[in-house]
């Protein structure tokens, strides 16, 4: 193992994902490495990658299902290859169709939460085992993407999606609390409407044009302005911030 310190950010390929990494890079210092995780666009991740390193900084993709633990596991493992872990940002979500409660059937709910709360789960216990001063770690960082969703429901489109976040965002309080006295810092950030390619998975690529103009800032958000949250909440400037949402909304 070197002592080359090393961020793992999983869905990396695109969205939120593709903007951190590539803001990663203009504050990297060489002994920084990012660990970026796909799930499927291996091209695109390899295009983050490169941006990455065009910045000067240094990065690795590596594909991951997120609701395999064993994927997982393997991701945490690449890592210590790569030296010692000390931030993580659980970014990778899934969303399906919208559609009614009644329709939302159990294999969807099953889905849905294998990703968006047990892989950010098995994600957390891997970092925080590598870096809670409780076992000889050096601390570390964790920021777990939420959504404003978790908070409102999205009735008609994915309650099944918003109670995920909602899940998300107790394990993220329960967590910061208990690794607190050993150094590492938990924390979420909470996106309102932003302007990614995840709406079309939702079955309606326009919804952040359709719903932006009636936000109280009267825009959909950008996923440059979600990776700004995401990286001061890793920095030290957010020394001590943790157990903390950030809302990334517009004012919603
Ligand atoms: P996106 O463009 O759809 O990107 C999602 C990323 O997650 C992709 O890199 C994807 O990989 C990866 N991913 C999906 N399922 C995965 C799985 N099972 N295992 C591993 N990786 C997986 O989404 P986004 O809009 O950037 O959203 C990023 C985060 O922000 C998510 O947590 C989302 O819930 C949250 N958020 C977004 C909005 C919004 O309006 N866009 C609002 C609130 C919260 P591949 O591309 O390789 O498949």
């Amino acid at each position: 193992m070197t002592s080359d310190r090393v961020t793992v950010l999983t869905g990396g390929s695109r969205g939120i994902g593709a903007a951190t990494a590539r803001l990663w890079a203009t504050s990297a210092t060489p002994s920084d490495v990012l660990l970026l995780t796909y799930r499927s666009r291996a091209e695109d991740a390899a295009r983050v990658v490169a941006d990455v390193v065009d910045a000067g900084g240094r990065a690795e993709a590596v594909r991951c299902d997120v609701a395999d633990p064993a994927e997982v596991a393997g991701v945490f493992e690449r890592a210590d290859a790569l030296g010692v872990l000390v931030a993580l940002v659980n970014n990778a979500a899934t969303l399906e169709q919208q559609a009614d409660f009644e329709d939302l059937d159990h294999e969807r709910w099953r889905r849905v939460f294998a990703t968006n709360v047990l892989g950010v789960a098995e994600a957390c216990r891997h970092a925080v085992r590598r870096m809670s001063a409780a076992h000889g770690g050096r601390g570390g960082a964790v920021v777990n993407v939420s959504s404003k969703a978790a908070q409102l429901g999205s009735p008609h489109e994915y309650v099944d999606y918003a109670a995920s976040k909602a899940a998300l965002e107790t394990l993220t309080r329960g967590l910061a609390l208990e690794v607190a006295p050993h150094g590492v810092r938990v924390n979420g950030v909470r996106p309102g409407i932003i302007d990614t390619d995840m709406h079309a998975d939702g079955g309606e690529p326009g919804r952040a044009a359709r719903l932006g103009p009636g936000q109280p800032m009267g825009r959909a958000g950008t996923a440059e302005e979600v990776a700004a949250a995401i990286l001061w909440l890793l920095s030290p400037a957010a020394s001590f911030t943790t157990g903390a949402f950030v809302d990334v909304s517009g004012g919603r």
